[in-house]
C-alpha cells in the first residue's frame, strides 16, 4: 500500500513540474532582511511580510522571552479549558482598542480563523448568500466552502458587478454576507471600503473584512482600513504573522460576536492556545505599531520608488498602491525565469503561480519593509533592466 501511494504522489508531482507548478521548500538563515543560503550566498528578501521590521525588534524579542520565563513554553490547554491566562485577556483588550472595536479574540493563525469563523457565521446567519471578491485569499475560500453556503464571486474590487449581483438576488430569501480583503495579498491594491460599506448597508448585507496585509501598515496609525469606519464592519479579522512581526491572528467585532465565536467556532475551541511567547510578542507589537509613522512612511516610499522604476521600463505593477507590488508577467515559466534573473543579482522576489493567483496571471510578488536599506531598493530597481517586458 505504501508504495502505491508513493507512486501516485510521484506521478502527481511530475505533472505539476511539467506545468511549472512544482513547489519546494528552500531553507535560509536570516540576517535582518538578508537571507543566507546553505552555500553562503546572500539574497535580499523582497518576498516577506515583515513590513515594519517588527519580527527582529528587541522589544518583541524581550517580551517573548520574558513571558516564556514567567508563564512557560506552552499554554498547556485550549482556551476554554485552562489555556486562558489573565495576561492573554489583557492582550485581547489591547487588540480591541487597537482596532477600535468593542472586543477581540486571538486565533492560532489566520488560516485557522478564516477557515473556521465563516462556518460559525453560517450557523449564526442561517440561510445566506455570500458575495466574495474573486481574489480573496485561499483561507476565505476554505471557510466559505466549509460553511456549505452558496458563493457568488464578484470581479475584483468591482462594486458595479457586486451591485448587479445583489440586485439580481433581491427576491431571494436569506441574509447576505460580503467577504473581502482590505489590502489584497497578491495585488497590493485596496478594497474601496467606504463605498463597499455603503453598498452593504444599502442592501442590508453583513460585511467580513480580512486585514492581513493592512494591519500595522495601512489606515490611521496602522490600525487597518476598517479603523476609518468604526462600528460599520461586522467582522474584522487580521493576522499577527505579517506586519505585527509575530504569529497568530485576531478577530475584532462586537462583544456578542466574540462571545458567540468562543462558544461555537471550532477552530477556536478545539485547538491548544498559543504559547506565552507568542502573546508576549503581540503585546509588545501592539505597544509599538501605532507609533511607527516613520516606518510606515519609509515602507510606502520604498514601494513607490519601485513602482516608478517599473513604470519607466513599461513593466506592469497592476493597481498596487501599498507595500505589496506585483510585477505582472503572465506565464509560469517566464515568471520563474524572472525570479532566477533577480536571484543571480542577489535579490529574492518569489514567483507566485496558480492556483495562488488566476491562471495566466503569474507574477513576481515584491514586498517592501521599513527594514530594507535604500541601497537594496535601488539595486532591485536597477535589476528591472534585465527583465523583459511581458508579452
Ligand atoms: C496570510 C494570510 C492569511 C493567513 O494568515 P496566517 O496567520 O498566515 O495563517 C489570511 N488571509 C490573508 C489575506 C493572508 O494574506
Amino acid at each position: 500500500m505504501g508504495r502505491r501511494l508513493d507512486e501516485l504522489a510521484e506521478a502527481r508531482l511530475a505533472e505539476l513540474a511539467e506545468g511549472g507548478r512544482l513547489r519546494r521548500l528552500r531553507p535560509y538563515r536570516r540576517e535582518g532582511t538578508d537571507l543566507v543560503r546553505p552555500d553562503g550566498t546572500r539574497l535580499v528578501d523582497f518576498s516577506g511580510n515583515d513590513y515594519l521590521g517588527l519580527s527582529r525588534h528587541p522589544q518583541l524579542i524581550a517580551r517573548a522571552r520574558d513571558w516564556t520565563e514567567r508563564y512557560g513554553a506552552g499554554a498547556s490547554a485550549s482556551r476554554l479549558v485552562t489555556g486562558t491566562l489573565d495576561a492573554y485577556v489583557a492582550v485581547e483588550g489591547k487588540l480591541a482598542a487597537f482596532k477600535g472595536a468593542k472586543a477581540a479574540l486571538v486565533f492560532n493563525a489566520g488560516f485557522q480563523a478564516n477557515a473556521t469563523i465563516l462556518p460559525a457565521m453560517a450557523e449564526l446567519l442561517g440561510e445566506t448568500l455570500i458575495y466574495a471578491d474573486r481574489l480573496n485569499h485561499a483561507s476565505l475560500h476554505h471557510g466559505i466552502a466549509a460553511a456549505g453556503l452558496r458563493q457568488q464571486r464578484f470581479r475584483h474590487n468591482d462594486l458595479d458587478h457586486l451591485r448587479s449581483l445583489l440586485e439580481r438576488d433581491q427576491g431571494k430569501p436569506g441574509r447576505r454576507l460580503i467577504v473581502t480583503e482590505s489590502v489584497f495579498s497578491m495585488d497590493g491594491d485596496r478594497a474601496p471600503l467606504g463605498a463597499l460599506i455603503a453598498l452593504a448597508e444599502e442592501f442590508g448585507a453583513h460585511l467580513y473584512v480580512d486585514e492581513a496585509h493592512a494591519t500595522g501598515v495601512s489606515g490611521p496609525q496602522g490600525r487597518g482600513l476598517t479603523a476609518a469606519h468604526p462600528g460599520r464592519v461586522d467582522v474584522v479579522m487580521g493576522t499577527v504573522g505579517k506586519a505585527l512581526g509575530g504569529f497568530g491572528a485576531y478577530v475584532a467585532g462586537s462583544r456578542a460576536l466574540i462571545d458567540f465565536l468562543v462558544n461555537r467556532c471550532a477552530g477556536f475551541i478545539y485547538s491548544t492556545a498559543l504559547p506565552p511567547a507568542v502573546f508576549g510578542a503581540l503585546d509588545a507589537a501592539l505597544d509599538l505599531a501605532p507609533t511607527m509613522e516613520a516606518e510606515r512612511a519609509r515602507v510606502h516610499a520604498h514601494a513607490e520608488r519601485f513602482r516608478e522604476a517599473a513604470k519607466r521600463r513599461d513593466l506592469s505593477t497592476g493597481a498596487s498602491d501599498t507595500q505589496i507590488v506585483p510585477l505582472l508577467i503572465g506565464g509560469n515559466m517566464a515568471t520563474l525565469a524572472a525570479q532566477a534573473r533577480l536571484e543571480e543579482q542577489g535579490l529574492l522576489g518569489v514567483a507566485i503561480r496558480p492556483p495562488t493567483v488566476p491562471e495566466g496571471e503569474a507574477r513576481l510578488r515584491l514586498s517592501f519593509s521599513a527594514a530594507h536599506r535604500d541601497e537594496d531598493v535601488a539595486r532591485l530597481c536597477d535589476a528591472l533592466a534585465g527583465l523583459e517586458t511581458p508579452a
